[in-house]
């Protein structure tokens, strides 16, 4: 792929994200940090961090770019692609691919809906996406799967899971039990809810910095080949259908004011952070740990929307 971000570009870039950086490190209003799992309530609001990587492989990073935090739901777009790995299209068999148009952890489409999930990133399709991955395998081998599938997409095999954030959901995820006890009562389970949750729970809490993050999605910028090692990852039609489902569904019950601001497939967690992709230019990867009301960084999303502004990059248009 010819790198589309010119070498005149780059000295903007930076000073681009430092801009970015000096407008909302010191906001006031950061909105409010995940507090139903307790690890996460104990994060300080106060942290921010941008990273950059243009399909060129340059990274282009400001503030607590190199900080690591929880991904928790952002990891559901690297269980995403592991899964259609290991079983291709037959996913769909088991999780839709529509727009949910409610909370992340909501169980009241799933009942009319027969336990199939709406989509891959709404908790439910998560969990039974983990279930997939976790076929023929004890949970401690998926689980180890998917933190190398995630070291490889990055480059970088320190990344690891928290232990505690692992522990501190699986003493607290009540209502994760009931989507999967209540998924497992419809048959659309294969294994007892709990090895099922042990996977979901522990690929939530990776823990990887904005550059990692940004490193780890470039595949999805880039026509599915990861330029760092010049490896394919998924075929082109595939990175673009996961871009699809991150730009209808990656940020729940926010994912049309979300298009309609930033205009990029994106992915947000309770962690704070926010991947985003500007399709043939840049993986992006944004950190405040505060929350709006639907669950989505406050200031990560306005962070991109400034970024998308300024760059121009739009998943709709030049
Ligand atoms: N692990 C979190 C949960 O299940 C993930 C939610 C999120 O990041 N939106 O509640």
């Amino acid at each position: 792929m010819t790198p589309s971000v010119s070498s005149s570009d780059r000295g903007d870039l930076q000073a681009l994200v430092e801009e970015i950086h000096a407008s909302f490190a010191g906001q006031e209003n950061r909105g409010k940090v995940a507090d139903y799992i307790p690890q996460l309530a104990k994060v300080d609001p106060a942290q921010f961090g941008i990273a950059v990587v243009t399909v060129d492989g340059k990274a282009y990073v400001a503030g607590d770019a190199d900080m690591a935090f929880s991904i928790q739901s952002i990891s559901k777009v690297f269980t995403l692609t592991l899964a259609l790995g290991m079983v291709g299209d037959g996913l769909w068999t088991t999780v839709g691919r529509e727009p949910s148009g409610t909370a992340f952890n909501s169980i009241v489409q799933l009942e009319f809906e027969k336990g199939r999930p709406r989509n891959p990133f709404i908790n439910a399709g998560a969990i039974a996406v983990a279930d997939l991955i976790l076929a023929g395998h004890q949970p401690k081998e998926a689980i180890g799967e998917i933190v190398q599938f995630v070291r490889f997409l990055a480059g970088d095999d320190s990344i690891a899971i928290d232990p505690k954030v692992a522990r501190s959901e699986t003493e607290t995820g009540f209502r994760n039990f009931a989507l999967a006890q209540f998924m497992r009562s419809f048959g659309r389970l294969h294994h007892p809810a709990e090895l099922a949750l042990g996977v979901y729970f522990h690929h939530c809490a990776l823990a990887m910095s904005c550059r990692q993050l940004a490193n780890a999605g470039l595949f999805l910028a880039a026509g599915g080949r990861n330029p760092l090692t010049g490896g394919a990852v998924v075929s082109r039609d595939r990175a673009r259908r996961i871009n699809a489902l991150m730009l209808m569904c990656g940020h729940y019950d926010g994912s049309g004011d979300f298009a309609y601001r930033v205009g990029l497939p994106g992915k947000s967690g309770v962690g704070g952070g926010i991947l985003a992709v500007a399709p043939g230019k840049a993986s992006i990867a944004v950190w405040s740990p505060g929350l709006g009301p639907t669950g989505n960084s406050l200031l990560g999303t306005a962070a991109l929307e400034m970024l998308a502004q300024r760059t121009g990059w739009s998943a709709f248009g030049p």
